[in-house]
């Protein structure tokens, strides 16, 4: 996903400050029952076992911080502070709020577990992460970030179609859709394996195209955020842009609106609904039927 992508370049970024200690004291204290000083010393050659628990642990602590630090903030902007202008028939409604962040909460940890090997891949030189500008320009630098939108939404649009497919729906995708009225902490609050195939797009992405790491970075952090806000129901009614309130439509019809950024392909394959027109919330059982629930 892309939050746990962003923890990972986090990672990979001060890896060499931090690795030794969790390598150390949380690997060996904790998981391998090892004390301290036998780790130092298997830790200076690390084996991909190690490395891959390390990945991990640090990914999820990180991936779950970044959760509640985006998803409170928004919640407490949109649904708190400004309630009155963004959001003014809302109700709270605490056991769905506490549902969406239980199941964001582990569904993040298994995603980070999902996640590693591709996050393991980058450490070692595989993929085409760079680091110095001069190797493709400032305007590859530039427009990377556009490319990595474009490709990524394009992926997830046909995933996420895909998994709306009658014959799959009940399987995985049903999780997120058993929220209809979202607030930002449904943002993640997915089955694992939907999180990550929705989120394979960007570890594809890294091994098809160069991608600066601080670019990286800095566009995993803007989807993350985006993610957050288009469960806020607010939307900034931007063209082109698949905002808020298209992903709310989703939300409450099921079958309209399957893009994560750009409103392009759902408009081309006719699954566009305009949230400025009237539209009708449809029940998930007259969409699929009851055998496919
Ligand atoms: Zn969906
Ligand atoms: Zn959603």
């Amino acid at each position: 996903m892309d939050l746990i992508g962003v923890v990972a370049r986090v990672n990979t970024v001060s890896f060499d400050a931090c690795v030794q200690f969790a390598s150390d004291h949380v690997v060996d204290g904790l998981l391998m029952q090892q004390p301290p000083g036998i780790g130092s010393a298997a830790s200076a050659g690390m084996g991909l076992v190690r490395r891959a628990i390390i990945t991990w642990l640090f990914t999820y602590l990180g991936s779950i911080l970044l959760y509640f630090a985006f998803a409170g903030l928004d919640y407490y902007v949109v649904f708190v502070r400004y309630k009155e202008r963004f959001v003014p028939h809302y109700q709270p409604n605490l056991k769905e709020m506490r549902r969406e962040m239980w199941l964001s909460s582990w569904s993040l940890l298994v995603m980070a577990a999902l996640t590693t090997p591709a996050e393991v891949a980058f450490q070692l030189g595989y993929g085409k992460i760079y680091h110095d500008v001069s190797e493709y320009g400032w305007l590859y630098l530039l427009v990377s970030p556009i490319l990595f939108l474009v490709f990524s939404d394009t992926l997830i649009y046909f995933i996420h179609r895909g998994l709306h497919h009658p014959a799959v729906y009940k399987y995985c995708h049903k999780w997120h859709h058993s929220f209809i009225h979202t607030t930002p902490f449904a943002a993640f609050a997915f089955h694992p394996i939907d999180g990550f195939l929705q989120g394979i797009a960007y570890q594809v992405f890294v091994f098809c195209f160069p991608f600066h790491a601080t670019m990286h970075l800095v566009s995993l952090a803007a989807v993350g955020l985006w993610t957050v806000n288009i469960h806020d129901r607010t939307t900034l009614n931007i063209p082109l842009v698949n905002g808020a309130a298209h992903h709310n439509i989703h939300h409450t019809t099921f079958k309209s609106n399957y893009g994560q950024y750009f409103i392009v392909w759902d408009w081309i394959f006719g699954t566009f609904k305009d949230p400025n027109g009237a539209h009708k919330e449809e029940k998930e059982e007259d969409v699929y039927g009851k055998k496919n629930l």
